[in-house]
C-alpha cells in the first residue's frame, strides 16, 4: 500500500505522519516512512542543492531536473523495494508536490514537468494521497522554518494551495482533502477513516 501526505507549509505533515505510522504499526502493519525531497542519500544531498536555493540562483528547469532526480532515485531505490516486501509506504511529498511547487508556484510548463515526473517514478502513483489544506497566511506562520527561510511571496503558496486542491478534485478516488485548521486528533481520526478501506484490500 504507498501512501502520501501532501500539503503547504505548516499544514501539519509531520506531526500527522508521525500519528498515522504509529497507528498502521499498532495494527501490525511493517511501515516506512520516507519523503520527498531527500528519501536516499543522494537525496538529502539533492535536497540541500534546492532548499538552499533562496535566493533563486537555479533556473527553475535545473531546480525541477534535480526533484526529478530524487525522485527516481527514491522510487527506485526505497520506495518500490518496500512495496514488492509488502511494507506500507508513507511518503512525506511526492509527485503533486512538484507539480504544486515547480509547475503551479514556479510557473513552469505543467505538462512537461508532470512528464518528467511520471518518467522518473516510473509513473507509480499513491493508492491515496492525503492534502493537508491550510490557507497560506496560516500555514506561513505556523511555520517555524527548519530547514528552510521562507522566501516565495504569499502567491506563490496560493497558487501551490489551489494547484494540489485541482489534483484532487479530478481524483477522488484516491485523494481525501483534510481541512488542516481542525486539530491533530481530529484530522488523524479523518486520515484513519480514508485508510482504512485501503488496508482491506
Ligand atoms: O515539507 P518539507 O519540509 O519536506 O518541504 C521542504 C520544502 O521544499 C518546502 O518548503 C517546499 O517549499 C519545498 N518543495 C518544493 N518542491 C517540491 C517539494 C518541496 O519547492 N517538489
Amino acid at each position: 500500500l504507498f501512501l502520501c501526505l501532501e500539503g503547504g507549509e505548516g499544514a501539519g505533515k509531520s506531526t500527522q505522519a508521525k500519528l498515522l505510522v504509529e497507528w498502521l504499526e499498532s495494527l501490525g502493519h511493517p511501515v516506512l516512512l520516507t519523503r520527498e525531497p531527500g528519501g536516499t542519500d543522494v537525496g538529502q544531498i539533492l535536497r540541500r542543492i534546492v532548499l538552499d536555493n533562496d535566493t533563486g540562483e537555479l533556473s527553475p528547469r535545473t531546480e525541477a531536473l534535480i526533484y526529478a532526480a530524487d525522485k527516481a532515485e527514491h522510487v527506485d531505490r526505497v520506495v518500490l523495494p518496500a512495496l514488492a516486501d509488502g511494507t506500507v509506504v508513507l511518503t512525506d511529498r511526492y509527485v503533486d508536490s512538484t507539480l504544486a511547487y515547480q509547475g503551479a508556484g514556479r510557473e513552469i510548463g505543467i505538462a512537461e514537468l508532470e512528464a518528467v515526473a511520471r518518467w522518473a517514478t516510473s509513473d507509480l502513483r499513491p493508492h491515496l494521497t492525503v492534502v493537508l489544506d491550510v490557507d497560506p497566511t496560516v500555514g506561513l506562520s505556523r511555520f517555524e522554518g527548519a530547514d528552510r527561510i521562507e522566501a516565495e511571496p504569499l502567491e506563490f503558496h496560493q497558487r501551490v494551495r489551489q494547484h494540489f486542491l485541482d489534483l484532487a478534485a479530478v481524483d477522488p478516488a484516491h485523494y481525501l482533502v483534510v481541512d488542516a485548521s481542525r486539530t491533530p486528533s481530529e484530522i488523524h481520526q479523518q486520515i484513519r477513516a480514508a485508510v482504512e478501506p485501503w488496508l482491506a484490500q
